[in-house]
């Protein structure tokens, strides 16, 4: 096996039938993995602009395997989705954000958590109602709630999906679009979903230090959103001159290895406490 102390041999380019067994074990193994400790949650602090003050957290699952190591969720959480299990992984995901954000509640703190969804769970008419039990459970109010959604997940079934989320935004639930620029984006589009939020895909806010064309791409977002009475994250904030550019163009949030990379539950509390001292 091409491995070495969990990681991949570079240059080792695997066979597609050892493709096909890795993802057979991870989704074989997934509930098993959960149980043994293997999956956790990071959270990824987001700032307020200009203020530059904790507005939230996003919730990005990770999980280390015990042969394959540190697995990418770009490569994991598709397989899962694929397996029908994606049902599982937001649950997880979902319960370990609310049991964060009680904590800080307990401790006097209004932090937010972002938590991703996929098409899947919003192919689930039961979700809602998980959604509203658990926010029960854990006593959190449902502004402090916050769930992604790509653009490609809502418009590949919006009949399913569209009264879903305008069930979750009755909630009072805040609803944000991920990736945005990225997919079938249109000024129409936007108006249509119940969303409060969109979130510019890190391509662009990558990009717009050196490509006047992604430059572009990031003013309108901010133009257009603010114009819906949209909240405006930029994601991929790497640079202090790209967190400049933003907010000078207005942009409401920033996320980004510049502010934080997602960090366990210890790092973050410590992280928070640094920077409220
Ligand atoms: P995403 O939702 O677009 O999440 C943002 C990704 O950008 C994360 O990658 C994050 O670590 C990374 N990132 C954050 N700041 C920077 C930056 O400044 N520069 C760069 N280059 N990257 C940055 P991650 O954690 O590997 O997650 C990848 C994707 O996997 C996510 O993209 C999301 O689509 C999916 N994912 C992660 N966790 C979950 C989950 O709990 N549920 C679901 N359904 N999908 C998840
Ligand atoms: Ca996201
Ligand atoms: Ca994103
Ligand atoms: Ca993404």
């Amino acid at each position: 096996r091409a491995t070495r102390g969990g990681e991949e041999v570079r240059g080792y380019v695997p066979s597609m039938g050892q493709i096909f067994m890795r993802r057979f074990q991870m989704v074989t193994q997934f509930r098993q993995s959960l149980e043994d400790g293997q999956v956790s949650v990071h959270y990824q602090p987001k700032v307020s602009l200009p203020n530059r003050q904790v507005q939230g957290v996003e919730a990005l699952v990770r999980w280390v395997h015990p042969e394959f190591g540190r697995l990418s969720p770009d490569e994991f959480v598709p397989a899962i989705e694929a397996a029908g299990l994606i049902g599982v992984l937001t649950g997880f995901v979902l319960e370990e954000s609310l049991k964060r954000i009680r904590k800080w509640l307990d401790e006097g703190l209004r932090i937010s958590a972002a938590v991703n969804l996929s098409v899947r769970n919003l192919a689930d008419e039961e979700f809602p109602a998980k959604v509203v039990r658990a926010l029960d459970q854990f006593g959190v109010p449902p502004e402090l709630l916050t769930f992604e959604l790509t653009e490609s997940g809502v418009m590949s079934d919006p009949q399913k999906a569209l009264p879903i989320l305008r069930e979750l935004h009755a909630l009072g639930v805040v609803l944000a679009v991920d990736d945005f620029g990225t997919g079938y984006s249109s000024l129409a589009y936007l108006r249509q979903l119940p969303v409060d939020e969109v979130k510019i895909d890190k391509s662009f806010v990558l990009g717009m230090g050196t490509d006047l064309g992604d430059l572009a791409v990031v003013r309108s977002i901010v133009e257009l959103g603010h114009s819906l009475g949209l909240t405006v994250v930029a994601e991929g904030v790497e640079e202090d001159v790209a967190r400049d550019q933003l907010e000078a163009m207005g942009c409401d949030v920033a996320q980004g290895y510049l502010i934080s990379r997602p960090l366990p539950e210890d790092r973050l509390e410590a992280w928070l406490q640094a920077r409220t001292a």
